[in-house]
């Protein structure tokens, strides 16, 4: 016997039919032997559209009110989830974050889990029910609702499951596991049976949405055993406890397993960002930090940096990119300080995209990044940015563009299936 936390995503959960074939999922779960919990996403494009009557309501809305609203999504499918598993002969009940209860800081529509309390939730398990959690949702010290930001269910997910000591998280969503790249966007992207903590985390953090971000570094601290897998699956299917998904594992088990190591794990694309050019900045000491300074200081996340020195005018160009969300409010606070900056003019565009290929292949083979100039290249697709970390090489490129740049890279890094 063993104890299974399940997730399910927004398409699993969207309508009556799929939160069927969701229970029945389950219901196959624990007829296996196995005590389980599952946790739900709303609806998908409910939350979406609870976030634009937030909008509609305030534009400058209170976030502690807006996770009132939008918690609501997953608060709808654990009751319905609980209810069609009881008309299906299961004994559950959903849990509201608030019950378990989810403790989490008050950092309103993007909190973090601090604590889940799991002995009342172990008890029931225990007894045989099956405890199904609304995701995306906690309650802040002061007792009030929170969210954890877009695609947090994964990391709910994740925190019960490091709290109840599962022996597996299985994620189900709409795809049957992790690919080299979104297969909604390369039909010859392949599954990777295993990937490494480390290029998952590297992989979710440059736009692979498939896994939150940070559930992928929760179940890196917390040693969980985290499985991708599809719920769009009959009663045929193998069973999530022969592995049909992707498994999440340390570098030694991958070390360990038959699977032959390339060069590349994968290729995620971001189009969540928008690039600022500052033109004719001063070329002198202070110059960039007066810049970054104000930005890091609103809490705005910048990413690539390039600076360009023209060598005999003293001046050089600056160009960033931060995330779309919240460009209005860097042109609006770089503007306020164009005098004290010192610059010429302010450009900006967010039709860009950035491109990533990831692998730890790469701490040992040189050439990975010249072989993607060299490809975008030959596509006569224009680099406007790089970055690099140990395991990473980033370009931002015209948005337009980003799908052809996937596929090409993928086939140039020979990752492409044999149909
Ligand atoms: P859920 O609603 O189940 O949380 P998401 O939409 O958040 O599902 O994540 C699943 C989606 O992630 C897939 O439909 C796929 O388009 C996308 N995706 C992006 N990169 C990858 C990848 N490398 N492998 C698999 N899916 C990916
Ligand atoms: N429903 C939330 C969202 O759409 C959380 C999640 O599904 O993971 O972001
Ligand atoms: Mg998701």
């Amino acid at each position: 016997m063993a104890r299974i936390v399940m997730k399910f995503g927004g398409t699993s959960m969207a309508g009556t039919e799929r939160i069927r074939r969701v229970a029945g999922i389950v219901k196959r779960q624990q007829e296996a032997g196995h005590e389980v919990a599952v946790v739900v996403s709303a609806m998908a494009g409910e939350t979406d559209r609870l976030v634009n009557f937030c909008r509609e309501a305030n534009a400058l809305y209170d976030p502690a009110e807006y996770d009132v609203v939008v918690a609501s999504g997953e608060q709808v499918t654990s009751g319905l989830l609980a209810l069609t598993l009881q008309a299906m002969g299961c004994k559950a009940r959903s849990w509201l974050g608030w019950q378990v209860p989810i403790r989490t800081d008050d950092a309103h529509a993007k909190a973090r889990i601090e604590d889940i309390d799991s002995e009342a939730l172990i008890a029931s398990m225990a007894q045989g029910d099956i405890a199904v959690i609304p995701g995306f949702q906690g309650v802040s010290p002061e007792g009030r609702v929170t969210t954890l930001g877009r695609g947090g269910s994964d990391t709910s997910a994740v925190a019960v499951a490091a709290a109840v000591n599962a022996d597996r998280c299985d994620i189900y969503t709409d795809v049957d596991g992790v690919y080299t790249t979104d297969p909604r966007i390369v039909a010859k992207a392949r599954k990777l049976p295993l990937v490494t903590y480390e290029e998952m985390l590297e992989l979710a953090s440059v736009g692979s949405k498939v896994l939150q971000t940070r559930s992928v570094s929760l179940a890196m601290k917390e040693g969980v055993r985290v499985q991708v897998l599809s719920s769009f699956i009959d009663d045929s299917a193998p069973l999530a406890d022969d592995l049909p998904g992707t498994m999440i594992v340390s570098d030694e088990e991958l070390e360990g397993s038959d699977m032959e190591r390339q060069l590349i794990t994968g290729i995620a694309a971001d189009k969540n960002e928008a690039k600022i050019t500052l033109t004719r900045v001063p070329d002198r000491p202070g110059a960039v930090a007066a810049i970054f300074s104000p930005l890091a200081e609103a809490n705005i996340n910048v990413d690539m940096i390039i600076q360009n020195v023209a060598k005999d005018k003293g001046e050089t160009d600056v160009t960033f990119t931060v995330p779309q969300a919240d460009l209005l409010r860097a042109q609006a606070m770089l503007e306020e300080r164009k005098d004290s900056i010192g610059y010429y003019r302010m450009i900006s565009d967010d039709k860009v995209a950035k491109i990533s290929v990831v692998g730890v292949g790469m701490r040992s083979h040189a050439g990975v990044a010249s072989t993607m100039f060299r490809t975008l290249a030959d596509r006569g697709i224009n680099i406007q940015a790089i970055s690099t970390s140990e395991i990473k090489v980033s370009v931002l490129i015209d948005a337009d563009e980003t799908e052809l740049a996937v596929r090409v890279l993928h086939t140039a890094y020979g990752m492409d299936a044999t149909a």
